[in-house]
């Protein structure tokens, strides 16, 4: 797209697939070859040195990672988790103190986590240590039709849309939600089932008739279309009979009179695989679903994919990190989670307002469960609750 608003910062256009040809056999020479990698990799620095093998195994004997080793390293190294006893420091000290204090009182765990300032990260998703076990323990069991092989890994995050700057000349402020890990040889519909929105699981229609009515359909069930924009083109999920092209609309819009926009084109998400993609990183594209929900896309690091990486195939499009939000408490008990979204009610502060289930109950129903008053009444879902 020609006139596309380019963001501060955005690289030029990569071609996934040429950068995977190209510094496949640069970076990595001895890949391909009928050797085990590390008898190749041996033989490669051979070559580019110029000496022996047996200088090499020599070189690696008395230079390698293991001669970094004491023998005695602690077997856990994480931050705030063990403490030697034979320290005599005052932080070592407290650092304890203060772990105790969280490991035994509930309420001021919860306090130290709302105040922290990185509240929002998963440490189960994106630890360092974690993943480098989950890593380690993986790796002799994955079988080998699941392992991965040569492929360039992609991450890239997923940013709500709300925020968006208004001007044209503010830089947009995006508010980031979900960041994933893919691989170049998975299919964009891989990346676009592993997303997650609130939206998604929605269930529309009023149920203040009958609460208890459990006949709904997830939106994600009903309405399945939905794509993605990246540089120019168009990737349409047309995998259901009844899907709908939300693109087409767009299309004739930019083309309806002389806008100087496009040209767009239009591709089956369904074929597409990441190593056809041409994308800055960087650059804010679009994913969007249910008709009008707008997900900010943006990829931020294209590598290839390494020893260190989950070699499991089945763990990708992998989930990084996951914002946490803040849960919608009930209006009127203001303890328990919103499970109801009312309009119309005599009993709520704000229109539209939200109840737990009790409360909605309580207050809308008598006690043969007969509807009072004239209200809308939606199932409501938490972000909190979309994992
Ligand atoms: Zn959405
Ligand atoms: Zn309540």
């Amino acid at each position: 797209m020609e006139s596309m608003r380019l963001l501060k910062g955005a690289t030029d256009v990569i071609d996934v697939r040429e950068f995977y040809e190209k510094w496949d056999s640069s970076v990595m020479p001895y890949l391909g070859v009928d050797q085990t990698s590390q008898d190749a990799e041996r033989d490669a620095i051979a070559k580019d040195m110029d000496v022996s093998i047996d200088t090499v195994m020599e070189l690696n004997s008395v230079c390698g990672v293991e001669t970094l080793k004491n023998g005695d390293e602690p077997p856990d190294m994480t931050l705030l988790k063990s403490f030697p006893d034979d320290v005599d420091l005052m932080a070592v000290k407290m650092q304890k103190h203060e772990m105790m204090k969280r490991n035994t009182s509930t309420q001021y765990k919860q306090f130290i986590n709302k105040k922290m300032k990185y509240k929002t990260v998963q440490e189960k998703i994106c630890n360092f240590s974690n993943l480098q076990n989950a890593n380690l323990e993986c790796k002799p069991s994955v079988p080998s039709e699941n392992q991965v092989g040569h492929d360039v890994l992609i991450e890239l995050s997923i940013h709500t849309a709300t925020c968006m700057g208004a001007s044209q000349n503010t830089q947009p402020k995006l508010g980031l939600d979900q960041r994933f890990q893919v691989l170049g040889s998975q299919h964009l519909t891989e990346l676009r089932d592993k997303i997650s929105c609130v939206n998604d699981l929605a269930i529309s229609g009023d149920f203040s008739e009958n609460p208890d009515d459990n006949s709904g359909f997830y939106a994600k069930d009903v309405y399945k279309s939905g794509f993605f924009y990246i540089e120019g083109v168009f990737y349409n999920d047309l995998r259901e009979v009844d899907s709908r092209d939300y693109s087409s609309i767009i299309r004739r819009w930019a083309t309806a009179e002389d806008r100087g926009i496009g040209p767009m084109t239009t591709k089956n998400m369904h074929n597409a695989i990441f190593l056809d993609l041409k994308v800055r990183l960087g650059q804010p594209y679009l994913y969007l679903h249910q008709g009008n929900c707008e997900h900010i896309l943006i990829f931020n690091d294209i590598r290839l994919f390494h020893n260190d990486d989950i070699q499991d195939r089945r763990e990708y499009p992998r989930l990084t990190f996951k914002r946490t939000y803040k849960r919608s408490i009930c209006r009127v008990c203001e303890i328990h989670s919103s499970r109801w979204l009312t309009y119309g009610s005599e009993h709520a502060p704000d229109d539209p307002s939200f109840f737990c289930d009790q409360c909605f109950r309580t207050l809308h129903y008598d006690k043969d469960g007969k509807k009072l008053g004239n209200f809308k009444a939606c199932k409501y879902f938490d972000k909190q609750a979309v994992l």
